[in-house]
């Protein structure tokens, strides 16, 4: 036992205070959710030199795009032959940054579409770095739980943490919860299904072989044929590999997202449950190149689509199928139509060569209220719509947008800013073909 003249520490009796303060913060924008959405707004936000706080429920930053390993970039680049880039700003850095240090594959053979593989794990780091550098307040593990508006503005959340609650003071806000939680708290209508859309719990296996790795034809029909046998729900799973890690990202289940919070638990685990049961299949199905693979981690549930915002205008099917080049266009992409509303598989509707759908800035911002823009998979469109929209090529640049109008705005409305001013600052998002 220590002498009491060693002990290097020392202890003190503390109690919570009645009236414990809230520590408060202010910004210039206020960034609530840090997925890939988030991450392009703040970082934009700060590259127009405004003070910027980026809140996320999750103790990391990213979203899904880390944390429910989800894969690729889709919808970043238009159909071939020429396969331009859609989206610039933080999607360049990111190419560049991850392909320099062996982060990125482009796979061979994909006959219509380039969609860059990622390696997560560098990617959570590029962004922690990019946005510690970019000097963006960060607020982790905070959940929005309560909104003040005052004549059409926000103007304060609340966010619990388990260290204590803060109540932040900003400008303009922007709502990348992907379930629309900001517009929810805000008491803003907002859409919700009435059918289903499935999410899916992925998981990156590694100890794969991939010289004998079956392919995409050869695993469908397999999983089509012994599903039942396996206890597999879904029927049409993907699987990316990435040759040089030796690693193969699971995306092969399908499960509901509630938003209830008991459910959406339980959910939680059902979705590993499936996961196992996919991997027993594949060990069991294709021993050459899964007969020694072992999980490496599961992803956080991966959610699709729950609840997202009634905006100014709503993108529509028809909108998508036509290419309609809205007078406030924002952003494009040409992914398909890729609808996961049934339990055993997805509905994939590919456009013709040189499709381009745009997005308007109508989608991003509910009519009343003048300083809130939502940004990545819970702007407004269509069930069908939305499920073009909604891969992160898209939701980088919506995620670009929404820093754009609110640096624009000020303090005024977002519906009054100057389009063509927007227009010419995301040129890069709308006419670049190079
Ligand atoms: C299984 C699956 C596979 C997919 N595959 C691909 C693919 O291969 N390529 C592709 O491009 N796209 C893919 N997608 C689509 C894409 O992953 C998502 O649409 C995209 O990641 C959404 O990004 P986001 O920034 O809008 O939302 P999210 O990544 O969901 O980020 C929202 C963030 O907000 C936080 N948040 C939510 N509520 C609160 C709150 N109340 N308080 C505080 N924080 C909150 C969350 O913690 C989360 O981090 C896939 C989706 C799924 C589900």
């Amino acid at each position: 036992m220590l002498e009491e003249k060693d002990a290097k520490t020392a202890t003190r009796t503390v109690r919570k205070a009645v009236n414990e303060p809230v520590q408060e913060v202010t910004a210039d924008i206020c960034v609530v959710g840090a997925g890939m959405a988030g991450i392009s707004a703040a970082l934009e936000a700060a590259r127009l030199g405004r003070k910027v706080v980026l809140i996320d429920g999750l103790p990391m930053l990213g979203g899904q795009v880390v944390n429910s390993i989800i894969g690729t970039f889709c919808g970043l680049f238009s159909d071939g032959p020429h396969f331009y880039q859609f989206t610039h700003g933080i999607a360049d850095d990111i190419l560049r940054d991850l392909a320099a240090t062996g982060g990125l594959y482009y796979p061979e053979g994909r006959r219509d579409h380039k969609v860059p593989l990622y390696d997560e794990t560098a990617l959570s780091r590029w962004i922690e770095k990019a946005v510690q550098a970019a000097g963006i307040t960060v607020i982790l593990g905070g959940i929005l739980r309560g909104v003040t508006s005052k004549e059409r503005r926000i103007t304060t959340l609340e966010i619990a943490t388990r260290y204590g609650d803060v109540r932040i003071a900003a400008n303009g806000f922007v709502d990348a919860t992907g379930d629309a939680a900001l517009t929810w708290q805000t008491g803003l209508p907002c859409r919700r299904l009435t059918g289903d859309v499935y999410g899916s719990h992925t998981a990156i296996l590694d100890g794969i072989d991939v010289n004998n790795h079956p392919t995409r034809d050869e695993l469908t029909a397999r999983q089509r044929e012994k599903a039942k046998e396996y206890g597999l729900v879904r029927t049409d799973g993907i699987v990316f590999v990435f040759p040089a890690r030796g690693t193969s990202v699971l995306n092969m289940t399908h499960v509901q997202t509630p938003l209830e919070p008991l459910a959406a638990s339980a959910k939680a685990l059902e979705g590993k449950d499936q996961i196992d049961l996919v991997v027993d299949f594949l060990r069991k199905e294709f021993p050459l190149a899964y007969g020694k693979a072992r999980i490496r981690a599961y992803g956080l549930p991966g959610v699709r689509q729950t609840r997202w915002i009634v905006g100014r205008q709503q993108l529509t099917t028809a909108d998508v199928f036509a290419g309609t080049h809205f007078s406030d266009a924002i952003g494009r992409t040409a992914w398909p139509i890729e609808l996961h509303d049934k339990s055993e598989g997805y509905i994939w509707q590919p456009f013709a060569e040189n499709h381009v759908h745009y997005i308007p800035l109508g989608a991003l911002t509910p009519p009343d209220i003048d300083n809130l823009v939502a940004a990545g998979r819970c702007i407004d469109a269509d069930v069908d719509a939305l499920s073009s929209v909604r891969v992160h090529g898209p939701c980088i640049a919506t995620g670009m947008a929404a820093a754009h109008a609110l640096d624009l705005a000020g303090t005024g409305s977002v519906h009054a800013i100057d389009i063509a001013v927007l227009q010419e600052r995301l040129k890069d998002n709308l006419v670049r073909t190079d």
